[in-house]
């Protein structure tokens, strides 16, 4: 018996920290030896498990991890890992501890 599963994952690039989901569809089924297995479809076709075969589409890395499915609907501030940080000027500031001068 095959089962049809619409998966939503999101992905992290942990090159550039560019984050971005993308729906997949999941298809269980039986290999005919008694084994089951995942079938994975993207845009009606076939593709290999995402959480082995993804690149970034910003940067075409390789070093990309998966969220577990809704980690993002409940940790929306992860979104925001991509966007530039603000420089930390505090560490410019007195390379010299103060008790040595
Ligand atoms: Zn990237």
């Amino acid at each position: 018996m095959e089962e049809e599963e619409l998966r939503n994952l999101q992905f992290e690039c942990r090159r550039c920290w560019h984050v971005w989901d993308e729906e997949y569809l999941v298809r269980q089924g039986d290999d005919g030896r008694g084994h089951q297995r995942e079938m994975w479809l993207h845009d009606g076709v076939h593709v290999a498990p995402p959480a082995t075969a993804a690149t970034c589409p910003a940067c075409g890395s390789a070093q990309v991890t998966t969220f577990p499915e809704g980690y993002l609907d409940r940790h929306p501030e992860a979104r925001r890992i991509g966007e530039p940080a603000v420089p930390d000027e505090s560490r410019l500031l007195s390379p010299v501890p103060k008790h040595l001068i």
